[in-house]
């Protein structure tokens, strides 16, 4: 099947790349799981040579990722952070980098404690302001950096008005658009000249795959990330791309779902005496409201909330809950529910979270596709543990 921009979401996610395997005409791509391809000759092959650099079951993904995020080009890593890690070669030593501060913990990690140490300078800025991020421009700034919404207190970057900043600035607009997922928000459409993703998260959509994307929409910042990608091996392999794809299938069924649901949990919550704050960008009060409104076409599956009586309300809730598993990650089609505190924000000193808006009596919630009634009815039992 071509490329065909004419069709729609739903219709690329499940045939772009994904024709009849050529060799035997099976409909669905199969798992090359090989390292070498047979040559016919010295210097004579079909296009392959060795899985690090090619390999057939890995293209079928990055075809159909880079068409799910309107992208020329996709490349597929062993992890979110590989992925991460592989955008951010395109900074050199010297270069500057401005970060909307409202990061996931491994991304601070990298750029606070392995990237300095290789010359890549960085200023952390209110991405919520976007002025903020033009006083931070410079000369040697290379790559703008932001993430939306953020992760977990769900706050709205503006893509497009970061965009232009970058652009007016000669610089380059990267966004982690594992939270949104192409399907609630294109970033390229937006202006962002880089989207990279965590596919672990909804893009594979069942918490059995560890994987990271870099959509790109230019040949030559692609050609620079696939040399240093076969440079660093960071590649994704031919099953969990395998898997990935599968998932990536019925993304927009899940969205809906995972949307509908985290709306219905997000009212339920709003109800509740035990619950002091609710913080999700489908409600009205939500101070990105109206951006979430018109850069996404719908507010995603995480719903973070604060519990009234502080951190140990917070964590008996958490460990409470049936249905929703206590563990790290997000996106899955099951539930999960996180303490940021000390879980995925544990790393990041105490006036730090504080900063974010995280306290002792917040809990993330990753609403998944069960049924709403039930994933309700868990919720306040464990608000009444
Ligand atoms: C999970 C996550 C990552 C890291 O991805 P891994 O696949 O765990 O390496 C990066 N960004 C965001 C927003 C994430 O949620």
């Amino acid at each position: 099947m071509a490329k065909d921009d004419d069709l729609d979401f739903e219709t690329r996610a499940i045939h772009v790349g994904q024709g009849p395997d050529p060799s035997t005409g099976a409909t669905i791509t199969p798992v090359f799981q090989t390292v070498t391809y047979t040559q016919d000759a010295i210097g004579k092959n079909k296009g392959y040579e060795y899985s690090r650099g090619g390999n057939p079951t890995k293209e079928a993904l990055e075809e159909c990722l880079a068409s799910l995020e309107g992208g020329s080009h996709a490349l597929a890593y062993g992890s979110g952070m590989a992925a991460i890690a592989g955008a951010m070669q395109l900074a050199r030593a010297g270069d500057h980098v401005v970060v909307a501060d409202d990061l996931y913990g491994g991304s601070y990690r990298l750029f606070t404690q392995v990237l300095p140490e290789y010359g890549v300078e960085f200023s952390w800025v209110d991405g919520t302001r976007p002025e903020e991020i033009e006083k931070a421009c410079r000369p040697e700034t290379k790559i703008v950096w932001i993430e939306s919404p953020t992760n977990p207190m769900l706050r709205l970057v503006d893509v497009a008005a970061c965009a232009e900043i970058a652009h007016r600035n000669d610089a380059l607009l990267v966004i982690d658009n594992t939270f949104a997922t192409p399907y609630l928000q294109r970033p390229i459409e937006l202006g962002a000249d880089v989207v990279v993703h965590s596919t672990t998260k909804y893009v594979s959509g069942h918490s059995d795959v560890i994987g990271g994307a870099v959509v790109v929409n230019d040949a030559a910042i692609h050609e620079t990330l696939f040399f240093t990608r076969n440079a660093t091996g960071g590649v994704a392999g031919p099953w969990d791309a395998w898997l990935t794809l599968r998932g990536a299938k019925t993304l927009a069924l899940r969205m809906e779902k995972h949307c509908e649901n985290a709306r219905s949990v997000a009212e339920f919550l709003l109800g509740r005496s035990e619950v002091e704050r609710v913080h999700y960008p489908g409600l009205p009060d939500h101070p990105g409201h109206e951006l979430a409104a018109r850069q996404m076409s719908d507010f995603g599956g995480i719903v973070t909330l604060d519990l009234v009586g502080g951190g140990d309300a917070a964590r008996r809730f958490a460990e409470h809950t049936k249905l929703f598993s206590l563990g790290e990650s997000l996106g899955g089609v099951e539930s999960l529910v996180g303490y940021p505190w000390t879980m995925s924000h544990g790393a990041f000193p105490a006036e730090e979270k504080e900063r974010k808006g995280i306290t002792e009596a917040t809990v993330r919630l990753s609403v998944g596709i069960e049924s709403a009634s039930d994933l309700c009815a868990d919720l306040a039992a464990a608000l009444e543990a």
